[in-house]
């Protein structure tokens, strides 16, 4: 099926006169006929439903969705984003290891990354995203673990040159972990380009409504874990019986530990019904994904022309520095357009405070139009010095364009503009 249809029907087939729309299974629990079978589910966990703490069918259908739209062998939804971004890491990482990130990501990213890791023993070793070959090689040491990096950086907009890194992690033996919660599946499939792991913030794109926060984290099931380094994968699980999940799973090792080990003790799963919140997104995400790219297209190009604006970040733009890695890698630059105005930090809170239509909201990649200052709001709390390697310019506004009709779109635009 193509991505159109896989949003459509993928992860839920009604059988006769079964009700067409994903049900909501609003259940805890699951009742077993007997004491012996629902012990022996305990032996293995994977044959049936135990508790909605880790597995509920509403969220299994969608994760079945988002794993073949990622075209990938199983996804474990999450509560959000950043919870898939905390266990796709811990389900490699110990304490004592380290790991290898791409510098321009996340906001929260990095400061999970560079503080709350940093107290349970784990580095993490930033490269500017345009470091060369031997740089990255460089920032190894004989812990790293892994290596992240995010397809299209929230809010830097620079292109995660996946191969580049792809290539090093294969060399080194570790998987590459890659956050493509901005294109989402339908505009890059990060798997195609050597990704063995994928997260999202499904709150996002995928989404699309503000309904509902959420994360997902997809397995490729094409690394090779037995290089001897990933003991938590290839050795006994002292809290499962012993299981050992290469043994047991094969491929899907990594992806079941990180349910039956992770989830059962951190218990960040969603709830049935943020599910079905999610899929009502997931079935329009194809069609969304291509009118904000047209319509990003004409906010990047607008602000492009306009003698009030410094910079612009779109890597749709011909002038942009990602462009060549935006046509290699991804159909189309989403509907998020970072940019700064001549007149720096003052200019840009005008501008906001003189937008009529578009909202001012942390949030981004909705269906309307949203704006936000990162540098006052989510990179706030970063030094100024992580806040631009993160490629934070002080002035920089994100405009995250909606599905209104572009006219009114610029014309909200133009408004504010005169403003300043
Ligand atoms: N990854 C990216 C690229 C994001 O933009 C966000 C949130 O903005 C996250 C992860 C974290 O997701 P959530 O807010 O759903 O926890």
């Amino acid at each position: 099926m193509k991505d159109e249809t896989i949003c459509l029907h993928s992860g839920y087939t009604p059988g006769n006169t079964e009700p067409r729309v994903i049900p909501i299974v609003q259940s805890t629990t699951y009742t077993y006929d007997s004491a012996e079978e629902i012990g022996s589910v305990f032996d293995e966990p994977t044959k049936s439903l135990i508790y909605s703490r880790f597995a509920n069918p509403t969220v299994m259908a969608v994760e079945a969705k988002i794993a073949e739209l990622e075209g990938g062998i199983a996804a474990m939804c999450t509560s959000s984003g950043q919870a898939a971004t905390l266990l796709a890491i811990l389900n490699i990482c110990n304490a004592g290891d380290s790991f290898v990130s791409a510098a321009q990501v996340y906001g929260g990213s990095i400061n999970l990354f560079s503080y709350t890791f940093k107290r349970f023993g784990i580095e993490c070793i930033f490269v500017d995203t345009n470091a060369s070959e031997d740089e990255i090689r460089a920032a190894f040491k004989p812990n790293t673990k892994l290596v992240f990096g995010e397809m299209l950086a929230n809010p830097a907009l620079t292109v995660f040159d996946i191969e580049k890194f792809a290539k090093i992690a294969r060399e080194k033996n570790v998987p590459l972990i890659v956050d493509n919660t901005f294109p989402t599946p339908i505009l890059c499939k990060p798997f195609d380009f050597g990704a063995d792991i994928i997260v999202h913030s499904t709150s996002k794109y995928m989404d699309g409504h503000a309904l509902q926060v959420g994360g997902v984290i997809v397995d490729s099931g094409n690394f090779d874990w037995n290089s001897g380094c990933f003991p938590e994968i290839t050795g006994p699980d002292m809290s499962y019986h012993g299981i050992v999940y290469t043994e047991v799973y094969g491929k899907a090792a990594y992806i079941v530990k990180a349910r039956m080990q992770l989830m059962r003790d951190f218990g960040v799963y969603p709830s049935a019904h943020s599910a079905f919140l999610l899929n009502l997104g997931l079935e329009t995400l194809a069609l969304r994904m291509q009118r904000y790219c047209e319509n990003g297209q004409v906010v990047a190009e607008f602000f492009k022309a306009s003698d009030k604006v410094a910079s612009v970040n779109y890597p749709g733009l011909k002038s942009d520095k990602y462009h060549a890695l935006a046509q290699k890698y991804l159909k189309g630059s989403s509907g998020v357009v970072t940019f700064a105005l001549k007149g720096g930090k003052a200019a840009a809170v005008k501008f906001l405070d003189s937008l009529e239509m578009a909202s001012n909201a942390i949030h981004v990649a909705d269906i309307r139009t949203c704006v936000l200052h990162p540098a006052t709001t989510t990179h706030r709390q970063l030094t100024e010095d992580k806040m631009l390697a993160a490629g934070v310019d002080p002035g920089m506004i994100r405009f995250s364009v909606g599905l209104e009709h572009i006219d009114d779109i610029l014309a909200d635009i133009k408004h504010a503009l005169a403003c300043v």
